[in-house]
């Protein structure tokens, strides 16, 4: 079936095509690089994302991505440094570099990144955060709960101060959590919450990326990547097709983080449990979630482009031609 799909919007990309945008040698024709492959997955819009580091390290990429003018690039994306320094919450962020909310440090990564930072996933709990959230909201900031350990009264106080976002749901909590409440339940309740999915087949199983979309509604369920430089390369693994590189042609970066790819394309920290972005696309995100729901097409694929665009109070940019293999449960993006 032949589709004509608004041009899709990732929110949470850290890089793409071998390149990682939390890079301190990272260039703008690299960023661009990424951006056209990110094109050939049908993303006409994105939010680059930095991850926790110390702010000279995020300097040199906010800096970078500042000065882009290229349709595609929307925003960034501060993921961190404003997060559970938790083992398991925290996830792949670097412990040393988790700190304190703080109005003058954001302002201080703002204005490095040129006033370009549009989103910002902290956790409730950490010191200060629920003033930067009322900071962030007063300023046009989009804030998102993300990597936290936080208790249920934590996050309806968040709720409360403007969060509009769960980040990664499901993925950036403890590792083991009581069956209720905990904080899966208190974000996936929260209606005033939109909640980003990474649907690749190893951040959620089916019956959770499912049970959270039936909870969430499809205008508030948001289809990410979390992609990082593995996404789409030549390396890039598919469950389908499982790359057969060397362990040293695995090994990838997130800024100071190292991760591997695995040969199904799972992506995480060497010798633990912990998930470290993805290597998924964001018209595979479509396909596999309309596979593990049974939803339409239709349903599901504004869940990477227009609910995502209106969540930051933007648009769209372009168009995409697509095809559609129900049987096969593939989605196509014709160049
Ligand atoms: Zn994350």
């Amino acid at each position: 079936m032949r589709l004509m799909l608004p041009g899709l919007f990732d929110l949470q990309v850290n890089g793409f095509g071998g390149i990682d945008f939390n890079a301190t040698d990272l260039t703008a024709d690299r960023v661009v690089e990424a951006l056209e492959l990110m094109r050939r997955t049908g993303v006409t819009r994105c939010l680059p994302t930095l991850i926790t580091s110390s702010f000279d390290r995020f300097a040199p990429s906010a800096r970078v991505l500042a000065r882009l003018a290229h349709p595609a690039m929307a925003g960034i994306h501060m993921e961190g440094p404003y997060v559970s320094p938790e083992d398991g919450a925290r996830g792949a962020h670097s412990r040393a570099h988790v700190q304190p909310a703080s109005i003058d440090d954001f302002a201080r990564r703002q204005d490095v990144a040129g006033g370009r930072i549009v989103l910002v996933t902290l956790a409730p709990e950490v010191p200060g955060a629920m003033t930067l959230i009322e900071h962030l909201v007063a300023a046009g900031v989009r804030a998102a709960i993300g990597h936290t350990a936080a208790t249920p009264e934590q996050i309806g106080d968040a709720v409360r101060a403007g969060a509009t976002l769960a980040t990664h749901l499901g993925n950036g909590c403890p590792q083991m959590l009581p069956r209720h409440p905990n904080v899966i339940w208190e974000l996936l309740g929260a209606d005033a919450l939109f909640a980003s999915l990474i649907v690749d087949g190893f951040h959620l199983p089916p019956a959770t990326v499912k049970s959270m979309i039936r909870a969430k509604g499809h205008d508030r369920t948001i289809l990410v990547t979390d992609a990082m430089a593995a996404a789409g390369c030549d390396a890039g693994a598919t469950l389908e097709r499982p790359f057969a590189g060397s362990s040293a042609e695995r090994r990838y970066t997130i800024g100071d983080v190292e991760c591997e790819l695995g040969a199904d394309g799972r992506v995480s920290l060497p010798g633990t449990p912990y998930l470290a972005g993805s290597s998924l696309t964001l018209d595979r995100a479509i396909a596999n979630t309309v596979r593990l729901t049974g939803l339409p097409i239709d349903a599901v694929a504004p869940m990477a482009s227009t609910i995502p665009a209106a969540y930051l109070g933007m648009t769209t940019v372009g168009t995409v031609t697509a095809d559609w293999d129900s049987d096969a449960g593939e989605l196509r993006i014709t160049p």
